[in-house]
């Protein structure tokens, strides 16, 4: 029997006499999940077919007896626990649970702990925090141990090894000539550790075919633990370590890592009692130098005290990371002297002031900056939680659901497959034609055959979303399911990034970031007269940022030449002898800002990418990371300009690269540990952006000291961002807070180039208090007549340049079919009239509803998020809401904003105009569009 609910409270451990000698137990009260443990219910499905306990109402006592105990000193209430395999007894009316030897308890079992943290807890819970605050860092063992891992992965798709070795090595060519390697000294050091990995598979015994599975995504919703397996051989796990171990036994930490994902394919119906753990190394060592046990392949028996352990230790890490707390290394028995850390850790404990069994070194950050680490910590940890719920939503949700909530492509059909030069696999999938999702090409998502929690899953990225599915994966499976794969990297990168900016950011910096000081402007332009002919915001723009020794921001509102001033202000910058960061949100941003730069005349620029997420024309400065190390390194390290997006920034590659100057586009779209990721690798920054537009995407809600995230970001009165009412520290992009502090750092691009007069007038009025103007009377007087429409064919209604519809229709779930049906009629009016149809687009606040009137129209329809950056002669936006307002397109009226300004020519709103006119502000929208 499982019991699963929320802790109410917690009873110290006990001794009590029992028939079989003195026994500890504790006792746990829980408030049962409705439903408890049946699949929807209790977050994980019922895969060992055990009953369920149904407490009705109340809550139920738990009684954990043992080493279950452990579980008291690390529970709290509003935890949740799971507990499985209980025995039941009623006592005074009232059943009670108790668990037996099969039992394991689980802490907070919607967090997924990994299981390489796991096996970092173990060396010390201290080391795991360290890990997780400064991120892995570029060093030789690092990146060999990758390498070493692939060749691996390849010996195992039975490839040549010599072959593997020379491409691998090949592939690393950027971050092994950044460390100052030669490819031939690395090969021959690979080769050495891949001597132990070819001669181990070698064995006759261990090479029956379909015995093998290569890096194998698994994920335990039971125990809570996810993680890639190196290697199943027979369904056992296989680790590979890079390190040598003379000893007979595996190291204890290497065997929990193995452990880890034994106990995850014990929830299979695995039974994984074996675990090998291979140290490559050890072929590499001399007999005449080394003694002890140099064979290199380690087994050993897994039996349920060390899977009990596992869970033990991940209660511990999930239990810490439910309220953010900081280990000291106290937690365990690790002995300092001994540990590789050591450095660093006094480090951060000395300028963070935290306690650690290591001592500290160095003198704390000052209160201000130690507290705007704690609130960012908090708050990022925060968003670890949102992206692990995601992750429950592969379990929780059905199949069906997961499907209308965009979150998954369903019911895909298997349409063949292409083994690929490199042991890889290109998969093809037929997609039903009504099905639609978040997933797009380049994605990185999870590709199962129909089961992505307990079936075979395999990590993919996406080649192509049309009517067929293509995806790489490393293993050939039936593509029967797509889902959306909740990635932590953004939530790591956000913590390394705040990690270097508050523990190793330059001081002047600094001082103006926390208020210390204002940001002070040299007058280096006083000669070169005017940057910009004709108009005058943009010439001060780049003036300013010519000028900055700090800080300079620019606030660029629809269509105001944001490109153009951006590729102005880096040739000037470059022309002067600076190395420049050109970086922003999407590689969308950063690929239009790096194309204006080089039609600007800036020639040597290099783009750091995936191939996949570079645009096609500008693939020809890409960094190809492989190729010869010290070219590689070069081809970097000399690039006078270096473009590349925020989070890519935060690699471990760009992280070790130094600028004049970073400029970043999008800047108001960006949290502000995100812009820091870009703004620590260079001595001065400059931000581009308009928060009355999109503000940054952040999933979890109100977090510590969230009110406040501005203000105390600095000693005076630096964050005027405060007390908005912003109740997340991360929704207050740092180029807002920053131009609320320090308005005399800004310029606004006043001058628009996109919007006839009578569109941008409403934005004008309520975002940029009237300062926003048509840049010529061209552009204030344009209309579809320009684009040899007959603007008199059109109806009544469409002919002037800002039009109200209203279909009457209904509001169904997130669709509205009368809105959807009048919407396509007006996109055919349009196009009757001779608009081009290339030249629409439509604007809808769901996606159910994107796809509803996709079904009825051939031209662009998409989500205002997806339209953000870009504009189209003629903008339809259907609101869908009916009766009142309600949806994420009025939750925040920049939305609204966004939505109005991609339009040039002609702009259509559909809505209930009863609904809009229920609220002031949509009230003077309504007004506006029928003057
Ligand atoms: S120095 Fe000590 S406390 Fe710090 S990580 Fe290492 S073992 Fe843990």
């Amino acid at each position: 029997m499982k019991l699963r609910g929320r802790i109410v409270e917690v009873n110290d451990e006990r001794e009590v006499e029992t028939s079989y000698g003195t026994r500890s137990l504790a006792e746990v009260t829980i408030r049962p999940n409705p439903g408890n443990g049946r699949a929807s219910a209790d977050g994980g499905p019922d895969v060992d077919g055990e009953s369920h306990a149904d407490v009705a109402g109340g809550a139920a006592q738990l009684t954990l007896w043992g080493k279950w105990t452990h579980t008291v000193e690390h529970a709290e209430p509003g935890m949740e626990l799971l507990a499985t395999d209980l025995e039941t007894d009623e006592y005074r009316g009232e059943m009670t649970y108790a668990t037996t030897g099969d039992s394991h308890v689980v802490l907070e079992p919607g967090f997924l702990v990994d299981v390489t943290d796991v096996r970092s807890w173990v060396q010390c819970p201290r080391m795991y925090y360290l890990n997780k605050l400064s991120g892995i860092p570029l060093n030789y063992p690092v990146v060999k141990g990758t390498i070493v891992h692939e060749v691996f992965g390849d010996l195992l798709r039975d490839r040549d090894l010599a072959e593997s070795i020379d491409e691998r090595v090949g592939e690393a060519g950027l971050e092994l000539g950044l460390l100052g390697r030669e490819a031939a000294e690395v090969r021959d050091e690979v080769r050495r550790n891949a001597a132990a990995i070819e001669g181990w598979l070698s064995q006759g015994t261990l090479t029956e075919e379909d015995a093998w599975r290569s890096e194998y995504t698994l994920i335990s919703p039971t125990y809570g633990i996810k993680g890639r397996a190196d290697a199943l051989r027979r369904g056992m796990p296989v680790e590979l370590k890079t390190g040598k171990n003379t000893k007979r036994e595996p190291r204890f930490h290497d065997k929990i890592q193995a452990a880890a994902y034994a106990l995850i394919l014990d929830e299979r119906g695995v039974a994984a009692d074996t675990g090998t753990l291979l140290y490559t190394k050890n072929t590499a060592l001399e007999r005449t130098e080394e003694t002890g046990d140099l064979s290199p392949a380690k087994e050993f028996s897994i039996g349920d005290g060390l899977l009990d352990f596992v869970v033990r230790t991940r209660n511990e890490i999930a239990a810490m990371e439910f309220d953010s707390s900081v280990p000291t290394g106290y937690e365990a028995d690790a002995r300092c002297e001994y540990c590789f850390e050591q450095d660093t850790c006094m480090v951060v404990s000395g300028r963070l002031d935290q306690e650690s069994k290591a001592g500290q070194i160095g003198s704390p950050v000052p209160d201000a900056e130690r507290a705007y680490f704690d609130r960012f910590y908090q708050a990022i940890e925060a968003e670890r939680r949102a992206v692990h719920a995601e992750y429950r939503k592969l379990w929780e949700q059905s199949a069906e659901a997961r499907a209308a909530d965009d979150r998954a492509l369903i019911d895909l059909e298997p349409a063949g497959r292409t083994e690929l030069d490199d042991g890889r696999w290109e998969l093809r999938a037929r997609k039903p034609a009504e099905a639609v999702s978040k997933l797009r090409e380049g994605d990185v998502a999870l590709a199962s055959d129909g089961d992505p929690v307990a079936g075979h899953a395999e990590l993919c990225r996406i080649v192509a979303v049309g009517d067929d599915v293509v995806v790489r994966a490393d293993e050939p499976l039936s593509v029967r399911r797509l889902d959306v794969y909740p990635s932590e990297i953004g939530v790591d990168r956000m913590l390394t990034a705040l990690h270097d900016f508050v523990l190793k950011g330059d001081p002047d910096t600094k001082d103006v970031l926390f208020g210390r000081r204002d940001p002070v402007f040299a007058d280096r332009a006083a000669s070169p007269g005017t940057y910009v002919d004709n108009n005058a915001a943009q010439d001060e723009a780049v003036r300013l940022a010519v000028d900055a020794d700090d800080i300079a921001l620019i606030h660029g509102p629809p269509g105001t030449g944001k490109t153009h001033t951006i590729a102005r202000i880096v040739r000037t910058l470059v022309e002067s002898g600076e190395r420049v960061l050109l970086s922003a949100f999407t590689n969308r941003a950063v690929d239009n800002a790096l194309e204006a730069v080089r039609e600007a005349g800036v020639a040597d620029v290099v783009r750091v990418g995936t191939e996949n997420g570079v645009r096609e024309d500008m693939l020809d400065v890409r960094l190809e990371r492989g190729g010869e190390p010290n070219e590689r390194a070069a081809a970097l390290r000399d690039a006078p300009v270096v473009a590349a997006t925020t989070a890519t920034c935060g690699s471990r590659v760009m992280r070790e690269q130094s600028f004049d100057v970073a400029l970043v586009d999008e800047a108001s779209q960006l949290t502000e540990p995100s812009t820091l990721a870009a703004t620590n690798l260079a001595d001065r920054f400059v931000l581009v952006g308009d928060h009355q537009q999109l503000p940054p995407v952040v999933q979890a809600g109100p977090t510590p000291g969230g009110d406040d995230a501005g203000a105390s970001a600095g000693d005076d009165d630096a964050g005027a961002g405060a007390g908005d009412g912003d109740a997340n520290a991360l929704s207050t992009s740092l180029f807002e807070r920053l131009i609320d502090a320090h308005p005399d750092a800004s310029v606004l691009l006043d001058r628009q180039y996109r919007m006839a007069q009578r569109i941008q007038a409403f934005s004008s009025q309520e975002f940029y208090d009237g300062a926003l103007r048509p840049a010529s009377g061209s552009v204030a007087a344009q209309g579809l007549a320009d684009l040899g429409v007959d603007e008199g064919a059109l109806p009544p209604a469409l002919r002037d340049p800002v039009a109200f519809v209203d279909p009457q229709g209904e509001r169904v779930g997130n669709t509205n079919p009368a809105e959807a049906d009048r919407v396509a009629d007006l996109v055919d009016a349009y196009v009757d009239a001779g608009v081009d149809p290339d030249d629409i687009g439509v604007i809808a606040p769901f996606r159910a509803q994107v796809a509803e009137i996709a079904r009825r129209t051939d031209v662009s329809v998409d989500t205002v998020d997806r339209f953000q950056g870009s504009a189209k002669e003629v903008i339809l936006v259907s609101f869908v809401a009916s009766g009142t307002l309600d949806g994420p397109l009025f939750e925040d009226h920049r939305r609204m904003n966004v939505a109005l300004t991609r339009a040039k020519k002609a702009l259509t709103l559909v809505g209930d105009a009863d609904a809009l006119g229920s609220d002031p502000f949509y009230a003077r929208l309504l007004d506006w569009a029928q003057r």
